[in-house]
């Protein structure tokens, strides 16, 4: 499931390649993702030019001339690629291309999206902040707001495990499961550690290793174990560089143990029963 790096990475290539280019025309194969898509956003969107791409918590927001954002959630499965003649779609099966935009310059970008739990919503810019997806959001982890203090004080009192609550959006917005378990694994916290029990110092290290882990992930281009790829078709590379995610019974890369692998709020959790407290 795409979490923020790999979200984060489809941005910086999408703002490169796509920004100030035009929508030509826009083809909606398959309305019926997670939410149905709105009749009429084929037509509202073609002829709109592409002003800039941001990004808030896994959400990609295409900013649009005329005051609108195109919203974008991958969902658990899906993709949207940037593709010039020549694009070899690889893994990508056509009949799951279900929104496609067509460019001025003769590129598309295809939203490919196999489970279909994904979203794309037109909305006013004014009413961004409000919108049902984005309310009530907690902080950015790579930005100002979240820092060791904020999150100190977000686990006070609380009886849910920690691991459970890092992956919290309105504590912090995109920290999803892959990098739950590695920010815990480099702060030597259980997953399951009751949040309310965690000392300060390791709140301050959970807190310093949030942005450090999600930021290596990004320079990696985030993390491919099936679907994910980036929007020039290519899979993450961070997957080899994960220390504790998927590797139950291997050795600890710090201490040789073998990690284990338990459910922590329905989500497949790793941790080393040495290392980590
Ligand atoms: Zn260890």
């Amino acid at each position: 499931m795409p979490e923020l790096p790999e979200v984060e990475s489809l941005r910086r290539i999408l703002a490169r390649s796509a920004t100030g280019r035009t929508i030509v025309s826009a083809a909606v194969r398959e309305k019926r993702l997670r939410r149905a898509l709105d009749d009429d956003v084929a037509d509202a969107i073609a002829g709109r030019a592409i002003l800039a791409i941001g990004r808030r918590a896994k959400y990609l927001l295409i900013e649009l001339d005329r005051e609108l954002v195109l919203l974008v959630h991958l969902g658990m499965s899906g993709s949207l690629t940037h593709r010039r003649a020549g694009f070899d779609p690889g893994p990508f099966d056509p009949r799951h291309d279900h929104v496609e935009f067509a460019l001025d310059d003769g590129a598309r970008l295809v939203y490919n999206d196999p489970r279909r739990f994904g979203l794309i919503k037109l909305i006013k810019k004014s009413e961004l902040e409000n919108a049902a997806e984005l309310r009530g959001l907690g902080p950015e982890p790579l930005g100002g707001g979240f820092s060791s203090e904020y999150f100190w004080r977000a686990t006070r009192g609380r009886k849910a495990a920690v691991k459970t609550l890092l992956m919290d959006q309105r504590i912090v917005a995109g920290v999803g499961n892959i990098y739950a378990s590695e920010i815990l694994f480099r702060a030597g916290v259980r997953p399951t550690r009751r949040a309310g029990r965690v000392t300060r110092a390791e709140a301050e290290r959970i807190a310093a290793y949030t942005p450090a882990v999600l930021s290596e992930a990004i320079g990696g281009g985030g993390t491919t174990f099936r679907s994910y790829r980036d929007a020039r078709g290519q899979p993450g590379r961070f997957a080899e560089r994960l220390q504790v995610y998927d590797r139950e019974g291997q050795p600890c890369i710090k201490c040789g143990a073998a990690i284990r692998g338990i459910v922590v709020g329905q989500r497949s959790s790793f941790y080393c029963p040495h290392c980590q407290k």
